[in-house]
């Protein structure tokens, strides 16, 4: 075990640094992975903690992906848009906490596929938004079918749907690939192969209806201001500093923080039951 912290240690800090220094993280961004990799290593083991690092890194990388060209649609890919640790905490606190069950479960199948669950919703969704935001033609609020300009919370696309379909399916592989890895390795044999078979569908599952819990809550209750001086609106009610906002819907304490933590539980729920479902009728 104390070899799987510092290697949680190591990665960990590596990914931070590498977002820190490329501008996704913002500092308090950066320790959280630090933290929260060491954890996910040390009390999951490395087939655990290597999938949240893969969602920050890929997730990063799509945020460079033609970023001159994103900067003026919303504050959300502003240049200073560099996750915070709330934020950070927001879409991996779910998953972090189901691997600290983990140790006293002892490689349970159905809970590493909650886990799976959790990170293919924030993936998807974290691509989504980076890649939906460039479609040609404008999204549409989920709730109003209304077309509004991309970067809108709630709003979705072709492109961001497809996006998100690719987020979760990669996860969900990944996953896969590392249990049977870590299998092979140490022909422990805990996994429950018949279960895991279904990992890929599920988290594929669980993560789109993750993303459509996450644009329903973004489009029907999440807080949206405006910034008159701007002309913008933003998630955020101080949008720039001595920038006076009004709120123009939603609930002031469902920001995108309680919208994206929501959405990973959700996403966790559906995968783990779609999986447990699954093998229980093939078996
Ligand atoms: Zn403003």
């Amino acid at each position: 075990m104390i070899w799987e912290f510092l290697l949680g240690l190591g990665l960990g800090a590596l990914v931070a640094a590498l977002g820190y220094f490329l501008g996704w993280l913002a500092l308090s961004g950066a320790l959280v992975v630090v933290v929260a990799s060491v954890l996910n290593f040390g009390f999951g083991g490395w087939w655990w903690g290597a999938l949240p690092l893969l969602f920050i890194v890929s997730t990063g990388l799509w945020s460079r992906y033609r970023s001159g060209q994103k900067w003026s649609i919303s504050d959300r890919f502003s240049a200073d848009a560099a996750r915070t640790g709330v934020q950070v905490l927001a879409t991996m606190g779910w998953a972090t906490i189901l691997v600290f069950v983990q140790p006293g479960l002892a490689n349970d199948s159905i809970l590493y596929a909650a886990f799976v669950g959790a990170i293919a919703t924030v993936t998807g969704d974290a691509w989504a938004t980076q890649v939906g935001v460039l479609s040609a033609r404008p999204p549409r609020m989920m709730t109003t079918h209304q077309r509004v300009p991309p970067g809108t919370p709630g709003a979705v696309s072709a492109l961001g749907m497809v996006a998100c379909l690719a987020g979760t399916w990669l996860i969900g592989i990944v996953g896969l690939a590392l249990v049977a890895l870590q299998g092979t390795l140490t022909e422990e044999g805990t996994w429950d192969q018949a279960t895991l078979t279904w990992l890929p569908l599920g988290a594929a599952v669980g993560g789109i209806i993750g993303c459509l819990v996450d644009s329903f809550l973004g489009s029907a209750a999440q807080a949206v201001y405006y910034c008159p001086r701007c002309e913008k609106y933003t998630e955020r009610p101080n949008h720039l500093p001595g920038h006076q906002t009004e709120q123009v819907r939603g609930w002031p304490w469902m920001t995108n923080e309680v919208v994206n933590l929501t959405s990973s539980v959700v996403g966790a729920a559906v995968a783990s039951g779609m999986v447990a479902l699954l093998a229980g009728i093939t078996r």
